[in-house]
């Protein structure tokens, strides 16, 4: 996507833009001041798509150092009368949930958006999640889009509803509305410029008390009464009825596309009446009710909970007690994990007892067998996290004799993939920041263990935990893989990048101050390409008492091409005529650069993929390997 069409301000051309980039597009037609969010897969693209005309079109978008900070931003915005919007992955949410309940109760003035793009199947995620079980626990109304021009339309309609009924609202999308790129018809630039001021009489936001806010629940309560009555007339919501159909379907958000093209692809669209459902919370319950009041048999289907369906079972009692509701919960969808069209196709073929449209998941990749190149999950080429966990992997094999006599708890980042062969150095990895937390806990229980975490991590959550090992004397050792950007969501920059997300140079906060005003006192900087000196750092950190901290610092190796561009880094080289055929560099280090020639039985490096760190060539103990010119 380039810039250029996101600033277009020609309403009625039609742009092919990604579910992400349409949110960040509706963002800005609906005339938003303020933008915020922390990377995650799949959200990164509204806020890279947002940073990259921030500066033109004269709002402001930052990169937060999480996901509360991001929200507390937008919320500043908002009380000060600016429209603010908000992105993160699902998981991100857990984080910012204890701003978001204060935020429902005290009221939003600017509209304010609240992105969650959910991930089901857990396609570059730690687990699944349906974000609209917050959002209801939090009050937060929600909106779920089902194609890129929906997600472009909901997003400014979630403004208006936020401004009108003074709470945050909730624009959920999935994994596949977040990538998939369809055609958006572009609306006016909103090019409204507001006074931004603090209430200081009128609103809700200045301390008062917990009675007074407890008073709140009440307001809460009736401001979702009053959304309710607006979904209901909402004409975002589709019903389809002609009055002779005995069977129906409920879709929310993205999996309404499944069902309507499995409908549609068995011949029963006659037979079946549906309602697409866009405002999942709160229910319009009296639309839902002539839906399932008029027919006998209902599928409803959402990702990834059964969320919908739960309240339709309970309005199902009351307005149709003999109405067979289909879904999640009656086994009829899979009770977890993204949906698709077979699997809709499968289900609605049981229902009616037809033969299913679809092909099997499985005859479909048997077809693309053999034209697909099967990519083993590892490390990029020349990655310094692969050179930082060698040389960990390597001290630790010195000094405790066994790898296994350590447990390495990894964190959220690309340097998990040391789980992965050949080095196969990580045991357990779970949420941002929390390899530091876990080491304490066993640490306090006598275990050995090193926590590895990445920069953009520590910055988000691990500052807390390094305090807490200080001052709970939690003899930890830790390790912070700085590769100075976020590279496992897009590349973008952190507090420790040295830029801002729109790209201005900016103090450039380093770790290793963190560390030692966290009061750690062995605090050491290494380059992960000299693996002898990192392998002496880890040794250090190994043999010492107390917090220890080592930073294994060097730009991320694809980063580093990025900004070298149109230049290339000199690829490395095997001599044939030094090389024994150990197979020591690939069967240790692994780095995809490296091949096998089968023939000759001797390594080679596949120059175009070599990104020249040159760390193959202090593996090999042959002396095989040397940049290209110099073998
Ligand atoms: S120099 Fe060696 S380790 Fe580095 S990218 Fe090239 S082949 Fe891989
Ligand atoms: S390059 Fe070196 S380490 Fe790799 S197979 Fe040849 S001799 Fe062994």
């Amino acid at each position: 996507m380039s810039a250029r069409v996101m600033m277009m301000d020609e309403p009625g051309r039609v742009a092919l833009l990604m579910g992400n980039e349409a949110i960040a597009r509706g963002a800005i037609e609906a005339g938003v001041s303020v933008a915020a969010g922390y990377p995650g897969t799949p959200s990164s693209e509204i806020g890279d798509a947002l940073s990259q005309v921030a500066d033109a079109l004269g709002f402001y978008f930052e990169w937060s150092t999480n996901e509360k900070v991001a929200l507390e931003v937008a919320f500043g915005a908002s009380m000060c009368n600016q429209r603010s919007i908000v992105s993160m992955k699902h998981v991100g949410l857990n984080v910012a949930l204890d701003i978001l309940n204060l935020i429902s109760l005290r009221g939003v003035r600017g509209g304010l958006v609240l992105v969650s793009a959910d991930d089901p199947s857990q396609h570059s995620s730690g687990q699944e999640q349906d974000n609209r079980w917050l959002a209801k626990m939090n009050c937060v109304p929600v909106l779920e889009p089902s194609t890129p021009q929906e997600a472009k339309e909901y997003t400014r309609y979630a403004f208006e509803l936020s401004e009108r009924r003074r709470t945050p609202v909730m624009v959920r999308t999935v994994t596949r509305l977040s990538h998939m790129r369809g055609k958006v018809t572009l609306g006016p630039i909103s090019r409204e410029k507001r006074m931004a001021e603090f209430d200081w009489e009128g609103f809700s936001y200045r301390v008062s008390g917990f009675d007074r806010l407890f008073r709140r629940e009440k307001e809460l309560n009736d401001k979702l009464k009053l959304i309710q009555e607006d979904f209901e007339e909402l004409n975002l919501n589709l019903l389809k009825m002609g009055g002779d159909e005995r069977f129906g379907f409920i879709g929310a958000g993205l999996s309404f596309n499944y069902a309507h093209d499995a409908v549609r692809r068995l011949g029963i669209e006659k037979e079946a009446a549906y309602l697409k459902l866009a405002t999942s919370h709160p229910i319009p319950q009296r639309l839902v009710s002539r839906l399932i009041g008029g027919v006998d048999r209902l599928l409803v289907v959402e990702e990834v909970d059964p969320f919908v369906e739960l309240h339709v079972r309970a309005l199902a009692k009351e307005v149709n007690p003999k109405l067979e509701v289909y879904g999640r919960m009656s086994g009829h969808l899979p009770g977890e994990g993204e949906l698709s069209p077979q699997i809709l196709g499968e289900a609605l073929a049981r229902i009616f007892n037809l033969e299913n449209p679809y092909r099997r998941r499985s005859e479909l990749e048997e077809r693309v067998r053999g034209t697909i190149f099967e990519r083993m999950l590892t490390f990029c080429a020349g990655c310094p996290h692969r050179a930082t966990i060698y040389a960990l992997k390597s001290a630790v094999i010195k000094v405790r004799g066994d790898p296994r006599r350590v447990v390495v708890n990894g964190d959220i980042g690309c340097y998990g993939l040391a789980h992965t062969p050949p080095l196969n150095f990580e045991d357990t990895y779970f949420c941002m920041g929390a390899s530091i937390g876990v080491s304490q806990g066993m640490r306090h229980v006598g275990v050995d263990c090193i926590s590895l975490i990445g920069d953009g991590t520590f910055l988000h959550a691990g500052i807390p935990g390094l305090i807490n090992s200080v001052y709970n004397q939690a003899d930890i050792k830790v390790v912070i893989a700085d590769n100075q950007t976020i590279a496992m969501t897009g590349f973008q920059p952190h507090a420790g990048s040295g830029k801002t997300a729109t790209g201005k140079p900016t103090r450039r906060v380093l770790i290793e101050d963190i560390a030692r005003a966290c009061g750690v006192d062995q605090v050491e900087v290494v380059d992960p390409y000299n693996l002898r000196e990192a392998e002496e750092a880890f040794i250090r950190m190994l043999e010492s008492k107390g917090v220890s901290v080592v930073i294994a610092r060097r730009i991320c190796a694809t980063e580093a091409v990025r900004m070298l561009r149109p230049r290339r880094p000199t690829p490395y080289r095997v001599d044939e005529d030094v090389c024994i055929g150990c197979r020591l560099c690939l069967n240790t280090f692994g780095c995809p650069a490296l091949e096998w020639d089968g023939e000759k039985g001797l390594a080679s490096v596949n120059e175009t993929l070599c990104m020249g760190c040159g760390v193959c060539s202090q593996i090999c103990p042959q002396g095989a390997i040397g940049r290209a010119g110099a073998v």
